[in-house]
């Protein structure tokens, strides 16, 4: 179908100028079809109007609930529990009040009444709301409400007068924003948009997919995302929403990927390691060993490697997968080490270039921050010819010399390796860690990438075989299923709020040992407990979440408690512990910045860092033995677990605590499964029961399509539901085994949006 008003440019939109068309160029809105695609992330359920005294009631029981499961809390910890996001129909019973609290704050009251009993409504700073109520006029409130003493309160709930002749929306979504749009705009433009495109929406999924899924069409899906008429309508083309993202991406896997084992044309034929092993500061474990083997038997074989290096957090992959890479060298070759973040690129540079450089063979760093010159230094080298053959004396344990001047044999980095103006010359291995980070367009055009090479993956979690498949494609698993000796275990301990002063005493107590201490944080800053500082955005923006009845992203359990924002938690710990050194370390930092931190940190000038999880993966500390995760609920227990792998790294005794004044059983049944536990494997396992296999398909801090503004292809990574990700697994394979090409007609359609993904992939990557 021709799609003659989806790449018209937005200014076409009504009220779109060159100002808004730029606002929306941030969110990675061009045309009127990206408009029309800008999905909600969240729903508000308006419809469905309650009273005045069921709210009342059901916030009392709340109270008696919190009561009966938690006996030690005391009554007036239950004082400020609110209730869900609900409707009310109130008639307002006098003319508001205004009046200044203090210096740039207004207070407006609006008194109001349903027929079950009255209800006090407060806006802050919204003197409008003054002009917009008058007595007697009815409007329809929606957001979440207390109880004061006896009296039911709203802070800043919306508001919309109901008038006779004017039906108002049930569902109402909410869009993601940028500065300068505000709710009720991009709501406008993006039905304007969907008007202009709604003939165009056409399906691309197969016929006989759509048949067995019992999926509603396209046209379906992107009307109702919007507009859902009912919550069934909006739960039916959600679940075709996460499908097709899985059924894409899985297609574009089958598609690119070989079919057969691929011949190795050129095996590495020297496949000695002593020379390496030599140079490693320990000797390697039996289960290391026995993986090396395996990779070197891979490497001179008569089949490309394709294998998956799986091991524990601290089982030392980092040195099995240095004797591959060593290897890739030593028979001439270059290799490409990438890590899902710079933090952890830069840690594989250093840990590499460490262990390499007594061999004489020479690593590069290239990530997006990669300054000009030395990108460009880099990226010649990397063009430069590789010989194979020697030239020079051989440099002592290398069989074959690297070439002279400033070539580059190992370079290591982000995905922008991924861009397509590095060449590497003689590629010959890509050795990819923590890869369930990256994000799927990025990984689909990294399997492209590396088509003819040797590719060796590293992961910490056990992936589900069906998974792995379609993720990696037909490939064997090495495991280091040993800890190096001498390992100490540690401790894990689950406390609350209550303990604060005596985990406050404990962080003293471990620096006064002479040992540093990681807090680990949800967020990088917002509205903390009650920060009066939070920039206005950011207040309206949380405002908006907590008002919202369903989310598009895993939320988990309703009713988590506050998050702890590094930057105030910080404070809060400075001010706490005045004479220790706090620094925080968040991914908003400039990567200068970041790393200066880190290094302050791994020199011991840092006592406390207070950090986002940019620290999860690849940093080694040994000196830090105390981690302390603060909202512990928030984090996935596999993602825990690799946290807790950041302590107990010297010989000293190391302790990790979780945080967590989540009430319910649910999160702390999963809490204590952590503390039960050293056995990772059994860890994502549960997890997997309980998450689902999102994480292992959606990107983490450290892929960058967020960054990007591209959150759309991230949705899956909230998905709980198993069976859909298997389906989308099998589906795709039987599509793309009965038509490799996906030349037939029946899939033309399909087969163009696989390519834009894949170009998609290869473009968002810096
Ligand atoms: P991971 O598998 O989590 O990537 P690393 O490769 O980072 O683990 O190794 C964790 C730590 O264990 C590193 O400090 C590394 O030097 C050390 N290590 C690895 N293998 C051994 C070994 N065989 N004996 C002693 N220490 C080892
Ligand atoms: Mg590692």
């Amino acid at each position: 179908m021709a799609r003659e008003r989806w790449n018209e440019p937005v200014t076409v939109v009504k009220n779109v100028g060159a100002k808004r068309a730029e606002a929306l160029a941030k969110l990675g809105i061009e045309t009127v079809g990206d408009l029309a695609l800008h999905f909600p992330r969240a729903y508000q359920n308006r419809g469905d109007v309650s009273t005045v005294a069921k709210v009342r009631e059901r916030i009392l029981e709340k109270r008696r609930e919190r009561l009966g499961t938690e006996p030690w809390s005391a009554a007036e910890e239950g004082a400020n529990l609110s209730s869900d996001p609900v409707a009310l129909v109130l008639t307002i019973a006098s003319e508001p009040s205004a009046r200044m609290v203090r210096r740039g704050m207004v207070l407006v009251k609006v008194r109001a009444f349903d027929e079950t009993g009255p209800c006090e409504l407060t806006y802050f700073n919204m003197t409008y709301v003054k002009d917009a109520m008058h007595t007697g006029e009815v409007f329809r409130f929606f957001g979440r409400f207390t109880l004061s003493g006896n009296r039911l309160q709203g802070a800043n709930p919306i508001f919309e007068a109901v008038r006779a002749g004017i039906v108002l929306p049930e569902i109402v979504p909410v869009y993601p924003l940028t500065a300068g749009v505000s709710q009720k705009v991009m709501a406008g433009l993006v039905s304007d948009a969907l008007r202009m495109v709604s003939p165009e929406l056409a399906e691309f999924l197969p016929a006989a997919v759509l048949c067995e899924m019992e999926l509603p069409s396209y046209a379906y899906m992107v009307t109702n995302l919007h507009h859902p008429e009912t919550v069934e309508a909006l739960a039916a083309a959600r679940r075709r929403r996460v499908f097709e993202e899985l059924f894409l991406l899985f297609c574009a896997m089958a598609a690119s990927e070989r079919r057969e084992k691929r011949e190795n044309v050129r095996p590495f034929s020297d496949t000695d390691t002593a020379p390496f092993l030599g140079v490693l500061p320990f000797s390697l474990t039996g289960a290391q060993s026995q993986c090396v083997g395996e990779i070197a038997a891979d490497l001179n074989g008569p089949f490309l490697m394709n294998r998956m290096l799986t091991g524990d957090v601290g089982s030392g992959k980092t040195a099995v997968a240095a004797a591959a890479v060593y290897l890739a060298v030593k028979n001439g070759y270059r290799a490409a080490v990438m890590a899902p973040t710079e933090i952890l690129a830069g840690q594989h540079y250093k840990d590499l270039s460490s262990l390499f450089e007594p061999l004489g063979i020479r690593c590069a760093l290239l990530t997006g921050s990669t300054g000009k010159r030395e990108r460009e230094r880099i990226r010649a080298a990397l063009r430069e010819e590789k010989s194979p053959k020697p030239e020079t004396e051989p440099l002592p344990g290398l069989a074959v010399p690297s070439p002279r001047g400033s070539s580059v044999d190992v370079v290591i980095g982000t995905h922008a390796l991924l861009t397509e103006d590095v060449v590497i010359d003689r590629l010959g291995l890509a050795l990819i860690d923590e890869q369930h980070r990256f994000g799927v367009a990025q990984r689909a055009a990294l399997m492209e990438k590396c088509e003819s090479v040797h590719s060796l993956v590293m992961s910490a979690t056990p992936i589900p075989r069906t998974l792995a498949l379609a993720l990696y494609g037909d490939l064997d698993v090495s495991r280091i299923d040993e800890m190096p000796a001498g390992r100490r275990k540690t401790d894990t301990f689950v406390v609350d709020e209550r303990y604060r002063a005596r985990l406050n005493g404990f962080i003293a107590s471990q620096v006064s040992l002479g040992h540093q201490v990681y807090v680990v944080c949800p967020s990088v800053s917002g509205p903390s407990v009650s920060g009066p500082s939070v920039k206005k955005r950011e207040t309206e923006d949380s405002e908006e979440l907590s008002n919202v009845t369903f989310a598009d992203t895993y939320e988990g359990e309703r009713d988590l408690p506050p998050l702890k924002a590094a930057e105030t938690h910080a404070e809060e710990l400075r001010q706490a512990l005045p004479s220790l050194r706090v620094a925080l370390l968040h991914g908003r930092m400039k990567t200068a910045e970041k790393e200066r931190v880190m290094e302050a940190f791994a020199a011991g000038e840092i006592d406390v860092l207070v950090a986002t999880t940019v620290i999860e993966v690849g940093i080694n500390v040994p000196n830090a033995t105390l981690m302390i995760v603060e909202n512990a609920e928030r984090f996935g227990l596999s993602q825990l677990h690799q946290l807790r792998g950041r302590v107990g790294r010297g010989g000293a005794k190391s302790y990790f605590v979780l945080v967590s004044d989540a009430g319910g059983e649910a999160a702390r049944s999963r809490l204590l499964a952590v503390k039960s536990t050293s056995d990772g494997y059994r860890i994502a396992e549960f997890d997997l029961e309980q998450r689902g296999p999102g994480d292992f398909i959606g990107s983490g801090e450290g892929a960058s399509l967020k960054q990007h503004g591209q959150a759309r292809l991230t949705l899956a990574a909230g998905c709980r539901d198993t069976g859909l990700v298997e389906s989308a697994v099998r589906l795709a394979r039987q599509t793309v085994d009965s038509d490799p090409a996906l030349a037939s007609p029946d899939h033309e359609a399909l087969a163009q949006r696989v390519r834009e993904l894949l170009r998609r992939g290869a473009s968002t990557v810096n």
